[in-house]
């Protein structure tokens, strides 16, 4: 192993100069306005079960009804409707084979605009089809997500095509951001927000909306105890390199990026909490969605919920937590529903 001040002085040095507040309420603000009518504005609704279970009122932000079943869409709409005409006519990329890659698939379809997502061979096919049927071009290289991206940074340098990343930028977080306006709206004595934690841009942006409206909301954090990429980055002081692992909070997988420019410095500053939880607490979460709540939530969407069940938070006041996601693949939420182990 090298020393690591050598290469955290490289990394600074390297660092393009990212203004000291990236995203602020302004941003977020103006992200609201441009996306209106482009994504769902989300129901907030309560949990009378897990309201009993921690005496106070509980709340669930259903992202699941976003017309992609997952929140990415608030910001790859809004980082793709703050593109120059130029650059949007250039067509979209992205090496995300997830949420985000759907949502910039959904994006270009709606604003007429051309999409790649670049991913390995190793991605399973259903991925591929859902990202497909949404119009966007797919182009399968390598063996590893680092191959699709290198894929992706040579269709940028040689192609001219505009990348949209998954959370280490502005407008991204910004448009993640969208989600504490409507929920100061709907619950204007909001105590406690629960954020699904992993690349930080839904958690920054909320943090960003919510605290500046509201200063003295609790933020936490939650990811999976297999691979938590932030919690990593925040007790070492800088974004560290995390092994992957597989998880059933898949969509939370992945790490920060080693040059994170803008997430890695909002969590540490926003966030009051993390919390890392187990498969079987996960799992806990998803099944308690399905069979109490009646939402299909997937393994990143439910570890608010899980968090709860596990007391491994507990709320003072009216407490909000994002359902971040429903895209779970059926056979895997049909086996944790009907009670098999994780
Ligand atoms: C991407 C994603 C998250 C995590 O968002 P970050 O901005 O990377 O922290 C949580 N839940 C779902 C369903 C996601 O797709």
């Amino acid at each position: 192993m090298p020393v690591t001040k050598p290469r955290l002085f490289t990394a600074e040095a390297d660092r393009p100069a990212t203004p000291p507040a990236a995203v602020a309420l302004p941003e977020v603000e103006a992200a609201m306005a441009r996306v209106a009518g482009r994504v769902e504005r989300t129901p907030l609704v309560t949990s009378p079960s897990l309201s009993r279970l921690c005496d106070q009122p509980v709340h669930l932000k259903l992202e699941t009804r976003q017309p992609i079943g997952a929140f990415k869409l608030r910001g790859a709409m809004n980082a793709v409707l703050a593109l120059t005409e130029d650059q949007r006519r250039r067509g979209l990329v992205t090496a995300s084979t997830g949420n985000h890659g759907r949502a910039v698939a959904y994006t270009a379809r709606e604003l007429g605009l051309a999409a790649t997502i670049c991913m390995s061979a190793l991605v399973p096919a259903n991925k591929i089809e859902a990202i497909r049927s949404l119009g966007a071009e797919v182009r399968i290289v390598g063996r590893s997500q680092d191959d699709a991206q290198a894929e992706v940074e040579r269709l940028v340098a040689e192609h001219g095509l505009t990348q949209i990343p998954p959370f280490d930028h502005p407008d991204v977080v910004a448009g993640q951001g969208t989600i504490g306006l409507e929920l100061i709206e709907d619950l204007p004595e909001l105590a406690c927000v629960l954020i699904p934690l992993s690349g930080g841009g839904l958690a920054a942006g909320i943090a960003v909306a919510v605290k500046a409206l509201q200063p003295s909301v609790r933020i936490v954090g939650i990811s999976m105890v297999r691979g938590a990429a932030m919690a990593a980055a925040i007790a070492a002081g800088r974004p560290v390199e995390v092994v992957e692992e597989a998880t059933l909070a898949d969509s939370l997988g992945g790490g920060i990026g080693l040059s994170n420019r803008i997430t890695f410095a909002l969590c540490r500053d926003l966030i009051d909490e993390i919390v890392l939880l187990s498969e079987a607490e996960i799992a806990a979460g998803i099944r308690h969605a399905a069979l109490v709540e009646g939402e299909i939530v997937e393994g990143a969407g439910a570890v608010g919920i899980a968090a709860l069940l596990a007391g491994k938070v507990k709320p003072q006041g009216p407490t909000a937590l994002i359902a971040s996601g429903r895209n779970i693949d059926e056979a895997v939420h049909r086996r944790i529903v009907s009670g098999a182990a994780a």
